[in-house]
């Protein structure tokens, strides 16, 4: 088992553990459904919303190359320029060495995945440059020197006590758990931030081909300050994230919004063309966009799981997931968590995190809530098939089911094999061993309650009563 899956299990075992973590997130979650439940209902028809907004993104992912080319002529047309990166070093250079020869020294970012997919904040940070996160969720957990818990709401796993603890500690001045409170500490400090800083970097909700613009999807505004103050504004987005026309954003806009938060548009829907132009009174003087393969390329390769690039990050898979409820972000131990998550990273780091895909129930529920339609349980399949094939999976559980085959071959073996584990399970309840070191099943039934053996088999059932007939 990989160093990575271990990891993940230990973890999933801890939180699935913590009560009180399973509690917090149950609590956002649940008050996030009621308000999906509402925004789709503000839609005549949400499935034929999601076939429009899954034909955009087939269209645009069918045609990236050409839908890249024209954003970057539109973008390079009114000055900015544009950086193709192969991978995250590339990234990271690019942007650290353009922040070492413009003699940067504060940084201030929106929200964004692709620069936590990358360690940007880190590589920054080690060269002497002070970054700060200005999305609300993101300056938490950046305080809290943690990831993001979920791609949509980074701080969901914590409650606004441990906020107001946590605030009191690295700022001070609290004197309630009052939210309103907490959010003036915090914007207080970050305005000083805003005020000051030489460079802005920002994530893409979507590069727009036709009209060369970025799309930026906030509620806290701070994505606008973070573009419009510093000199220079940064763009970082996956090549994936490009989609054809301006007149898209009228379907995506809302369908994102519903599916990550449930509202009907986000509270700053901002499109951003470039540089201060001529004769404007703000903005940057300098405008860059960078455009992360990372693996995304080899993905578009493959026409079985191309559609994965379809992901416009909405978070609601995640929410869907039975697993993330009981687990939770940190346990993946990945930049993207729950199905998404579980379908993308071994595709971006390797077979090492194969494990992820196996961490499923298969439910379903990821495909049926995907706002862009997305047939993740079907991919955590084809992923699982994948690593099976490349010898990635532990040599027990290979044993194991050729063992299974073996027993399901023959109706002699399945009867013996049936009775010997029914016998043992009985016996292990009749010494009262569950949960002790004895227990056979211990790790298994250290949470769980072992289920009443029934008096007679399905078998025994079915011959007594259909006998003769
Ligand atoms: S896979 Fe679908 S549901 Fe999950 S984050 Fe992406 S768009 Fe949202």
């Amino acid at each position: 088992m990989s160093a990575a899956a271990q990891d993940f299990l230990r973890r999933a075992a801890e939180k699935s553990a913590d009560l009180l973590h399973r509690q917090t997130i149950r609590r956002g979650i649940d008050s996030y459904d009621a308000a999906v439940g509402r925004g789709r209902s503000r839609f005549s028809d949400w499935q034929a919303a999601r076939e429009r907004a899954f034909r955009i993104k087939q269209e645009a992912v069918s045609h990236l190359d050409q839908y890249l080319l024209r954003f970057e002529q539109n973008i390079q047309a009114r000055g900015g320029h544009v950086f193709w990166a192969a991978d995250a070093a590339e990234a990271r250079n690019y942007v650290l060495d353009l922040a070492q020869r413009k003699q940067v020294k504060r940084i201030v970012k929106s929200k964004s995945m692709v620069t936590e997919e990358i360690h940007l904040n880190e590589t920054l940070e080690k060269s002497g440059l002070e970054v700060w996160e200005t999305d609300l969720g993101e300056y938490i957990v950046q305080l809290r020197n943690e990831p993001p818990y979920h791609i949509v709401t980074p701080a969901m796993h914590l409650t606004r006590t441990q906020i107001a603890d946590l605030f009191q500690q690295k700022i001070g001045g609290v004197t309630s758990d009052d939210p309103p409170g907490l959010v003036a500490i915090a914007r207080r400090k970050l305005r000083q931030a805003f005020f000051s800083a030489d460079m802005g970097i920002s994530g893409a909700n979507f590069l727009v081909a036709d009209a060369g613009m970025v799309a930026l999807n906030t509620n806290e505004g701070n994505g606008r300050l973070c573009t419009t103050l510093p000199r220079i504004h940064v763009v970082m987005a996956g090549i994936e994230k490009v989609i054809p026309r301006l007149q898209d954003l009228a379907t995506l806009w809302p369908v994102l919004a519903t599916s990550g938060t449930g509202q009907h548009l986000t509270s700053y829907c901002t499109l951003i063309g470039g540089r201060r132009a001529a004769g404007e009174v703000d903005g940057p003087e300098e405008f860059h966009v960078v455009l992360l393969d990372n693996g995304r390329s080899e993905l578009l390769a493959d026409p079985e799981q191309r559609e994965v690039l379809h992901c416009i990050r909405c978070g609601a898979c995640l929410n869907a997931c039975p697993i993330f409820r009981n687990v939770g972000g940190h346990a993946y131990g990945t930049t993207y968590q729950g199905p998404i998550g579980s379908v993308l990273t071994p595709h971006l780091r390797g077979l090492e995190f194969s494990h992820l895909s196996f961490a499923s129930s298969l439910c379903g529920a990821c495909t049926e809530t995907c706002p862009v339609k997305i047939n993740l349980h079907h991919h955590l399949l084809e992923n699982r098939r994948d690593a099976i094939a490349a010898g990635a999976r532990p040599w027990t559980e290979r044993m194991a089911f050729r063992v299974w085959r073996w027993v399901m071959a023959s109706a002699a073996r399945f009867r013996f094999f049936g009775w010997l584990g029914k016998t043992g399970l009985r016996m292990v309840n009749a010494l009262g061993l569950t949960g002790t070191a004895l227990d056979p099943l211990r790790k298994w039934s250290k949470y769980r309650v072992p289920p009443e053996l029934p008096a007679a088999s399905f078998r025994q059932i079915w011959k007594e009563s259909y006998a003769g007939k």
